[in-house]
C-alpha cells in the first residue's frame, strides 16, 4: 500500500484555509467507540461525535469494513444507472421512517434544500405564485442560501443579503402564532421545523412533543405539508428512530443527514402522502447523492444501529445521565433538558470556557451552543460505565466553571 504521511505542521507556516471556522489547538488521529485520541496516545472522552455524526461511535469496525470492502469494489456510477444499494437502502429508510420515496442528498443542508423545492413544486402545482414556508425562531438549517434563509439566527444571515423569500417565522412551538399566520397568509403552503431545536440550544416546545401532534392537525386542516428537520434529532438520537417516534404522527416530508452515515457525508429528504411524487423526472438531481459507496454505508448503519438497538440504549443510557446529572448538579441553578443522546445543560451565565476548561483538564470533548448551554451528543451506543466516565469529568467541570 502506498502510505503517505503528513509531515508535522510548522507553527509558522501559513494557512491556507479560508478561515470560516474557530478551531481549538488540536487534532486527533484514532478514534474507537466513545474516545478519540492525539498523536501522543492522549484519550478523550467524546461527548460530541462530531456534532451528532457517528452515533455508533468513532470507527465502527462493521462500518469501517464496508466501507473498505465497498471502495476496493466499486465507488461510484451514476444516478444515470441502476444503483442495487441505494434501492436498498432506501428501503431500509423507509420501514425505520415510515416515510415512502427517497432522494439521497449529500448534506443536510442538501436535504433541506430539497424539502424547500418539494413545497415550491407544491405551490406551483396548486397554481400558488408566492409561496410561504413557515419557520421557526432560533432555528437551524444550513449554510446554503434558501437553508440560511429560513433559518432563525440573524448571524448566520448577515452579509448575505438579499436573502431567500418566502419564509414567515413564528416562536418555536406557540401553536396560537402559528393559528395566526394561517388566518393572514392564505399562501402558506408548508411549515418546517426541528422537532428539538439542536443549535438553537437543545430546545423542546414547552408542550413537548405534542406540539408536533397539534402542528400535524394544523396542516391537515390547511393542507400544508408538515416538514419535519431531523437532520440532528433523526438516526436514533433522541431516543427514537426519528423524534416524530415520540408521537403517532408522521410528516409529510422529512429530511436527515448527520448520523445518517456515521461521517460518511450523505443525506435524504424523503417524503410520503400528499408529498409524493411531488419531484418528478428531471426536477432534482445530485451527481454524488445516493453514490454505491455512500449507499451502502447508509444500509449498513441503519442495520447496525438495529442489531445492536442502538435506539434504545440512546433512550436508556441518555435518560441516566440527564437523571444523573439533575441529580449532581442540583442547587446550581442549570437547566437539564433533552431525550435520548440529545442532551443540554442550560448554565446561569455564557459559558464559551467550558470547551476549554473539559478538554484540557477533564479530557472531555463538549460543545457549547446559543451561548450557555453544554451540549451533549454522546454514541448512541454508549454504555452505562462510559456514562459514569463521562459524568465524572462533566459535573466537574460545570462546578468548577460556575464556582
Ligand atoms: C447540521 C444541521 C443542518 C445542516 O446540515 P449540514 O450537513 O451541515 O449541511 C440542518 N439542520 C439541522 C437541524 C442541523 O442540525
Amino acid at each position: 500500500m502506498n502510505h503517505i504521511t503528513l509531515a508535522p505542521v510548522q507553527p509558522d507556516q501559513p494557512s491556507h484555509l479560508m478561515a470560516t471556522y474557530g478551531r481549538q489547538a488540536i487534532s486527533f488521529v484514532r478514534g474507537r467507540g466513545s474516545y478519540l485520541y492525539t498523536e501522543d496516545g492522549t484519550e478523550y472522552l467524546d461527548a460530541l461525535t462530531g456534532i451528532a455524526v457517528c452515533g455508533l461511535g468513532h470507527s465502527h469496525p462493521v462500518i469501517a469494513e464496508a466501507i473498505a470492502e465497498q471502495a476496493a469494489t466499486l465507488i461510484h456510477t451514476s444516478n444515470l444507472f441502476e444503483i442495487p444499494w441505494q434501492t436498498a437502502a432506501a428501503q431500509k429508510l423507509a420501514e425505520v421512517s415510515g416515510m415512502q420515496e427517497v432522494f439521497f442528498s449529500n448534506s443536510g443542508a442538501e436535504a433541506n434544500e430539497g424539502a424547500i423545492k418539494i413545497a415550491r413544486k407544491y405551490a406551483s402545482q396548486q397554481g400558488i405564485q408566492n409561496p410561504k414556508i413557515v419557520v421557526a425562531e432560533k432555528s437551524f438549517h444550513g449554510r446554503t442560501l434558501a437553508t440560511l434563509s429560513a433559518t432563525g439566527n440573524s448571524k448566520v444571515q448577515e452579509g448575505f443579503f438579499p436573502l431567500v423569500e418566502g419564509f414567515i417565522r413564528v416562536p418555536f412551538g406557540d401553536l396560537e402564532a402559528l393559528q395566526e399566520v394561517a388566518l393572514q397568509h392564505p399562501d402558506i403552503v408548508a411549515i418546517l421545523i426541528e422537532p428539538i431545536q439542536g443549535e438553537g440550544g437543545i430546545n423542546t416546545a414547552p408542550q413537548g412533543f405534542s406540539y408536533l401532534e397539534d402542528v400535524r392537525a394544523l396542516c391537515n386542516q390547511h393542507n400544508w405539508l408538515m416538514m419535519l428537520d431531523e437532520i440532528q434529532t433523526g438516526n436514533g438520537r433522541t431516543g427514537q428512530y426519528f423524534a416524530y417516534q415520540h408521537t403517532n404522527i408522521v410528516p409529510d416530508v422529512l429530511t436527515t443527514a448527520k448520523g445518517l452515515g456515521n461521517g460518511f457525508p450523505i443525506g435524504a429528504v424523503m417524503t410520503q402522502a400528499k408529498a409524493v411524487g411531488i419531484l418528478g423526472p428531471g426536477s432534482h438531481g445530485s451527481t454524488y447523492g445516493g453514490t454505491v459507496l455512500g449507499s451502502r454505508v447508509v444500509y449498513t448503519v441503519i442495520d447496525t444501529i438495529q442489531k445492536e438497538n442502538a435506539v434504545e440504549n440512546a433512550a436508556k443510557v441518555g435518560s441516566y445521565i440527564v437523571e444523573q446529572l439533575r441529580g449532581q448538579l442540583s442547587g446550581l441553578n442549570v437547566e437539564v433538558r433533552g431525550f435520548g443522546m440529545m442532551i443540554g445543560v442550560e448554565l446561569p451565565k455564557a459559558c464559551p470556557e467550558m470547551v476549554a476548561i473539559a478538554r484540557e483538564e477533564y479530557k472531555l470533548i463538549v460543545n457549547v451552543t446559543a451561548g450557555s448551554v453544554v451540549r451533549l451528543l454522546p454514541p448512541l451506543n454508549m454504555t452505562q460505565e462510559q456514562a459514569d466516565d463521562l459524568l465524572s469529568r462533566l459535573v466537574p467541570a460545570i462546578k468548577q466553571f460556575l464556582a
